[in-house]
């Protein structure tokens, strides 16, 4: 590569659970994103912005995209998709180990209408036990003509990560740097106050309530020296509510201690973190109410 600066987007794709955020994470070597095993953890396009000498790379963490649910908020998180891929220069699709399923076609297909190269990612393969059958799913992939790279690699244990990188950036247009040098994401501190809640609850909860899950946050101030951030859960049953806050209360502090203490760590300052849970019935349903609670700009 020569010495002209390089700037550019690169949106990452995939179904939900393959590791999207954890690898936007692993890549700008910070939280930026919050991650669970359950889908919808990610709801929003999430910038994660590594700027170097010769360069920038704009990461898009997105949604995972699924064909099947269908209500205003998954609507939404579609849309979110398919907006970051508008005008993107690279295209990192991701998918888990030697699987192959019909969502990650779901993916492909989608992408199959786009120009932009896309550069295949196994992830996780540090599950894999067997590695001899790496080699040809590998060759299976490429030899579909779709993918400009593939490349396997484990974004948790960091394997891989300077190939990866090394392959995007090469297919990065020269432009100058589109943020200052030492912004790292798009999104301010009021954002990830609510985000690192719902990880915490995302992690903890069972299958059915982190998607009627959402959190606002009311209050966001400094007042000597201690930030004061007054958050509201909102689930859509009176019966979600009692299983977040747990039995004597045990449920909503054990999230809220662990999201302070993630808070601290990024914020830089003590917090001190107030938690209500509130009903809002079939708020995932109501475009209105999706906006309310930030999803909509
Ligand atoms: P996303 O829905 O695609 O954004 O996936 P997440 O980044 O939230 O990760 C889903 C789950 O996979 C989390 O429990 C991660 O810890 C886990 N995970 C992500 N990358 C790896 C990896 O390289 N190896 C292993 N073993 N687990 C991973
Ligand atoms: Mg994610």
């Amino acid at each position: 590569m020569d010495n002209e600066f390089r700037c550019g987007y690169i949106t990452i794709v995939g179904r939900p659970n393959v590791g999207k955020s954890t690898l936007l994470n692993s890549l700008l070597d910070q939280k930026i994103s919050i991650t669970s095993r359950k889908p919808q953890t990610t709801r929003w396009h999430i910038l994660g912005i590594k700027s170097e000498k010769n360069h920038q790379a704009i990461y898009v963490d997105t949604p995972g995209l699924l064909d099947n649910k269908n209500n205003a908020l998954t609507r939404h998180m579609r849309k979110e998709v398919l907006n970051s891929l508008d005008r993107v220069d690279v295209v990192v699709f991701v998918i888990e180990s030697l699987i192959w399923t019909k969502e990650d076609e779901f993916v492909l297909d989608l992408l199959g209408k786009q120009q932009t190269p896309v550069i295949l990612v196994i992830n996780k393969i540090d599950k894999i036990k067997n590695k001899d059958k790496l080699l040809p799913f590998m060759e299976m992939l490429s030899k579909t003509g779709k993918f400009t790279d593939v490349i396997p690699m484990s974004a948790s244990k960091k394997i891989n990560m300077q190939e990866l990188e090394r392959s995007v950036l090469s297919r990065l247009p020269r432009a100058a740097a589109e943020y200052p040098e030492d912004q790292l994401t798009d999104r301010n501190e009021r954002f990830y106050a609510g985000e690192f809640i719902r990880e915490k609850l995302m992690r903890q909860l069972g299958d059915e309530i982190p998607y009627r899950m959402a959190v606002t946050v009311e209050e966001f101030r400094l007042k000597n020296n201690l930030l004061h951030i007054d958050a509201v859960i909102w689930v859509e049953k009176e019966g979600q509510k009692r299983i977040i806050i747990g039995k004597d209360g045990i449920g909503l502090k054990k999230a809220g201690t662990s999201a302070r203490k993630d808070m601290e760590v990024m914020f830089g300052h003590r917090v001190h973190l107030q938690t209500r849970v509130k009903v809002k019935k079939k708020w995932t349903d109501d475009m209105k109410a999706v906006k309310q609670f930030g999803y909509i700009n």
